[in-house]
């Protein structure tokens, strides 16, 4: 089949917070700009059951900031398509070409703010069991497990928040962790300490999953590093929040990725290559967050003017 052409000054890959600010400073400055997304407009927000770490807003749930997001880009009238950028060509050219299953955009600038994906333990049924009792979502399948247990893998802030949030849902939360010590902020660990029904496993590591016959997560088998003790949990659900993979795998072949896989950017957010940018959880940095996503956001839209000689439209 016949790919469709279509041109914009810019194309923007992915429609987390990263790429909607981009977008937001391309249009005010009256360049033409679209977004396309594989998924869900706002990206990882959707995923988070509440933020509070946003200047000027107290209290938000993700899909919530999502919509407003979405509001934000009708006013604007930027185009969102919603498809799977498969290949990014010609990128050292004047006319660049994002390439879909369908379509061909066609543009003089891209920004890339494909975000990342959370890291599974790769462990056995894995990929069978998500969505059947594996999650990588609390804010998304919490209710599900309602009065039931759950297990949360990880020490960070995701894993302290999440759990959090299912000790409000769940019987019992455990929160396993391979080490002693957490990365999440103190008044978080805290916070998780004091519920009733939170019980923290250090030193302990996940070793198998157990399923039914209908392949729904059962239990998980655990080892305690320190005696080598193994135990069996017995759970419904277990959510996974340790570490993550940015999504980049569609730009193998531009020798623009590190060793991570994360994109090589300089702080003004430019690739090697002329006019096309990386911007957001893309990227390797100190600080995964919001606040740090749109401001990368908007550094690589006004770098973007900056350097552009733009691809008139005709
Ligand atoms: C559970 C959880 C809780 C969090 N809590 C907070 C919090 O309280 N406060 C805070 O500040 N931050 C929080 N974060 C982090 C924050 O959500 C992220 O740092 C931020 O949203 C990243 O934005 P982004 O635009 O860079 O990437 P993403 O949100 O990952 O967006 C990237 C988008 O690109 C799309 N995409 C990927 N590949 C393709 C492709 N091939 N073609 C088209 N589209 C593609 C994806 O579908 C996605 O929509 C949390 C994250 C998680 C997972």
């Amino acid at each position: 089949m016949k790919k469709m052409k279509k041109k914009y000054n810019v194309v923007i890959i992915g429609a987390g917070v990263a790429g909607i600010t981009s977008a937001i400073y391309l249009k005010r400055a009256n360049i033409s700009c679209c977004i396309i997304e594989k998924e869900m407009l706002g990206g990882q927000i959707n995923k988070t059951s509440v933020i509070e770490n946003y200047p000027g807003i107290v209290s938000i749930n993700g899909t919530d900031l999502s919509l407003t997001l979405m509001k934000q880009l009708e006013t604007l009238e930027i185009p969102v398509f919603y498809e799977n950028v498969l290949e990014v060509k010609d990128v050292g050219f004047q006319v660049k070409k994002v390439m879909t299953k369908n379509n061909q955009y066609e543009c003089s600038g891209i920004i890339i703010a494909t975000g990342r994906r959370p890291r599974g333990l790769s462990l056995s049924f894995e990929e069978e069991l998500t969505g059947r009792g594996i999650s990588y979502c609390a804010f998304c399948d919490g209710m599900l497990y309602k009065e039931k247990k759950v297990a949360v893998i990880g020490g960070g802030n995701s894993a302290f928040e999440e759990a959090i949030y299912l000790s409000n849902l769940a019987k019992e939360v455990y929160l396993i962790h391979y080490k002693d010590t957490f990365k999440a902020d103190s008044y978080l660990i805290k916070k998780a300490k004091q519920s009733k029904n939170i019980k923290i496993k250090t030193l302990c590591e996940v070793m198998e999953y157990k399923k039914s016959k209908e392949n729904y997560l059962t239990g998980l088998t655990i080892i305690n590093k320190k005696t080598n003790k193994k135990q069996n949990l017995s759970v419904d659900g277990c959510f996974l929040y340790i570490g993550h993979v940015p999504n980049t795998e569609m730009f193998a072949s531009l020798d623009i990725l590190n060793e991570k896989n994360y994109i090589k950017v300089d702080k003004s957010m430019r690739t090697k290559y002329h006019l096309v940018y990386a911007t957001g959880d893309v990227i390797e940095k100190e600080l995964y967050q919001i606040v740090t996503a749109v401001s990368e956001g908007a550094i690589a839209a006004t770098t973007l003017m900056k350097d552009r000689v733009l691809y008139e439209e005709k």
